[in-house]
């Protein structure tokens, strides 16, 4: 790709290429939420499920459209399709193998794709052949990158739904499978109303086996998800966390606390000034932070189900009936910067990439064009994921060493 993209704020020309080609580390992206719309239709034919559309631009226009609903249930209930057409071993393989594909060309040089092993078992599978095959099939991917020339390499992370009641059953299965590349375990599905707690034993199985957990939490409930996530969860990462902000508070500037801020400095007003003496954290928040518990942040994805707190809500609990202006419709009024700026460990991520349109490359030179972001600001928020990864210290070293070997080359800005 050479397309010149001009930013609206910077007047400044970003090549996508360049963007693209920049080594990146994914540490939150679905496999079902990353199919090629063509893959969808050819799997629901062998399978006999009906799709919306059958015409695979159609199909994706389709999948986009119902994810823009602004409610993360419609969102969710765009999943029955891909799942549906992920019940064999042969179609996981498949779509493992061309996930991998992708994430090689869109520059990601080591990923942790999660899915749920509980939601693929409808034709018979087993959770253990499930896994083997989705394993088999980022091999796959693996072996036909390199013979492109891309080094890349991809972990699972098995998710439980917070809304069964098989975590344990996967917990089990996470550790049993660490051989096949599982790293991790996620609790994933609806967050309101069913807490971490309800996950107890399957949390205790991982902390007991030393299994990797990060957590969707602070995505769509408050903060105190976020503080269950890491009490309960023992989480070493947060899914989303966007939500932290409601227990960051804004001080008016002789020091005192103020809760109630209709206008926020922008991140150019916070590089003139310390972030960290404009605000106050909370106990959670403090944590997050202070612990470099990576927030696994997916900005597109946020803004298509009203997730985030706009920049201007700052330590205010979600209302009762959220206003329309409660939310950031747009990159610019997105946590993202503000949540850099107060040193959290942010990494970026495309949650996604078929519903919400999207990749790592699409969400960098989104944040090249709202707010600047350069070579370092790539590489920051890069090295924050590849330390944050959930495997063993000398392959994330090896994963480091792949990055700063990328951006040696790499140009200021494109
Ligand atoms: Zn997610």
């Amino acid at each position: 790709m050479s397309a010149q993209v001009v930013t609206p704020l910077f007047d400044i020309s970003y090549d996508v290429g360049w963007i693209a080609a920049l080594p990146k580390v994914c540490l939150h992206d679905h496999l079902d939420g990353a199919l090629r719309p063509q893959t969808i239709v050819e799997l629901a034919a062998e399978a006999g499920h009906e799709l919306p559309a059958t015409d695979p631009a159609a199909l994706e226009r389709w999948f986009v459209e119902s994810a823009n609903s602004r409610s993360l249930e419609r969102y969710l209930a765009t999943f029955e399709h891909t799942v549906a057409v992920l019940q064999s071993a042969s179609a996981l393989t498949r779509v493992a193998r061309e996930y991998v594909l992708d994430a090689a060309a869109d520059g990601i040089v080591y990923g942790e794709v999660r899915w749920a092993p509980e939601q693929h078992l409808g034709d018979g599978l087993d959770i253990d052949s499930a896994i083997a095959a989705v394993a088999r099939g980022l091999a796959l991917g693996e072996e036909a990158a390199a013979e492109r020339g891309a080094t890349i390499t991809v972990r699972q992370i098995l998710c439980a739904m917070r809304h069964t009641d098989r975590s344990l059953e996967i917990a089990q299965a996470a550790v049993r499978n660490r051989r096949r590349g599982v790293v991790g375990f996620d609790l994933a599905g609806p967050e309101l109303g069913f807490p971490p707690s309800k996950h107890r034993e399957a949390l205790e199985y991982c902390a007991q086996h030393f299994l990797p957990v990060t957590l969707h939490a602070g995505e769509a409930d408050g903060v105190e998800s976020i503080r269950q996530a890491v009490v309960e969860g023992r989480a070493l990462r947060i899914g989303h966390g966007v939500r932290i902000l409601e227990d960051v508070v804004r001080r008016q500037r002789d020091g005192e606390l103020a809760d109630n801020v209709s206008r926020l400095p922008t991140s150019h007003d916070i590089s003139l000034v310390p972030a960290s003496s404009l605000y106050r954290m909370g106990e959670v928040a403090s944590w997050v932070r202070d612990r470099h518990i990576a927030l696994e942040m997916c900005p597109c994805s946020n803004l298509q189900t009203d997730a985030a707190p706009r920049v201007g809500e700052v330590g205010k609990p979600q209302p009762t009936e959220p206003t329309a202006d409660h939310w950031a419709r747009t990159y610019r009024e997105h946590p993202i910067e503000l949540l850099r700026s107060l040193e959290f460990a942010v990494t970026v991520n495309p949650d996604n990439r078929l519903m919400s349109r999207t990749s790592m490359t699409h969400e960098f030179l989104k944040l090249a064009e709202e707010f600047g972001y350069e070579r370092e600001d790539f590489l920051e928020i890069t090295l924050n994921a590849a330390n944050a990864t959930f495997l063993p210290l000398e392959e994330q070293d090896e994963i480091v060493e792949r990055v700063m070997a990328g951006y040696s080359d790499a140009p200021v800005v494109g």
